[in-house]
């Protein structure tokens, strides 16, 4: 992770709910206050929206009304003194509380607003890469990286995933991936296919985004995918499925076959996924014609 992070900061849900909630509290103790003690009557307000604008509202109705009472033929300049006195003391009883809800936030809730992180490194050794990777594979595995970085993932926290990409798609991955980080596309799960013994049909059943893996293409024995060479990616295969007539792979992805849904994690076409890619120059296998491998994303198009 040597990306160096923003220094914007935000309030986190946990803050804003705890302000608020000492906020409503403030206000209704000092209502039931008011209530008991008010030379005026008592108020009509209510705070069950338990809203913060309640707060502007109920120091309008404090005001607006006592202007009248101001009218009163008992002392007309004492009266005045004291609605003015309590409309200053509710304004300061109001910021007291402001500050006093701000100050006692719980540790650990203002945090850091998150943003992309990466790291690339070199293969550690070829058992790395033990099962994706064999002697005659087209690229060796020293030509081979391995990039860490941060996604959102479908429970919408932020994850570290890993890929495996050739030496010369670093650059696209890394800038593709910020793209999409950026935008909230959200993935499964992303780890290296050993994880699957290099087994596809195993990390596409468990929803897994991947790059690299030494194979030849589905349906072409022979011919190397271009996922051999490092320059291609499967981004949530469950939900974008590889289809050719009436073949879906995964077999457990084929109701995504039906394009029309809007899952999470899918891919359509001039999406962010789409455009995120197009950006470095990769195409995407959903606008093929004769077959569709709506998760796959590659340097050359194939
Ligand atoms: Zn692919």
């Amino acid at each position: 992770m040597n990306e160096s992070r923003n220094d914007r900061f935000f309030i986190s849900p946990a803050a804003a709910l705890h302000i608020r909630a000492t906020l409503v509290a403030s206000i209704k103790a000092l209502l039931a206050f008011y209530q008991f003690r008010s030379p005026l009557g008592k108020t009509e307000i209510q705070l069950d929206r338990n809203r913060l604008l309640d707060v502007g509202w109920l120091l309008w109705r404090l005001t607006a009304p006592t202007a009248a009472e101001i009218e009163s033929p008992r002392g007309e300049s004492s009266k005045r003194f004291r609605v003015r006195m309590l409309n200053s003391c509710l304004r300061l009883w109001i910021l007291c509380c402001i500050f006093a809800a701000a100050s006692t936030v719980p540790p650990g809730s203002y945090a850091a607003a998150p943003s992309f992180a990466c790291m690339v490194r070199p293969i550690a050794s070829a058992d790395e890469v033990k099962y994706s990777w064999h002697d005659g594979c087209p690229v060796s595995f020293n030509d081979l990286r391995v990039v860490t970085l941060t996604y959102w993932g479908f429970d919408n926290q932020v994850h570290d995933g890993s890929l495996i990409v050739n030496s010369d798609a670093t650059d696209a991955i890394l800038r593709a991936f910020r793209t999409l980080f950026d935008s909230k596309f959200p993935i499964d799960q992303m780890k290296p296919i050993d994880r699957f013994q290099g087994d596809d049909n195993l990390s596409m059943a468990a929803d897994n985004t991947a790059a690299f893996n030494c194979r030849q293409v589905v349906g072409r024995p022979g011919i190397w995918s271009r996922h051999s060479y490092g320059r291609a990616i499967d981004i949530n295969p469950l939900e974008n499925p590889y289809v050719v007539g009436s073949t879906v792979l995964p077999p457990e992805g084929k109701r995504y076959a039906d394009r029309s849904l809007s899952a999470q994690g899918m891919i359509h076409p001039g999406d962010a996924a789409v455009q995120a890619f197009a950006s470095v120059g990769w195409k995407w296998g959903g606008a093929w014609i004769s077959k569709k491998d709506y998760q796959h994303f590659s340097a050359d198009g194939l």
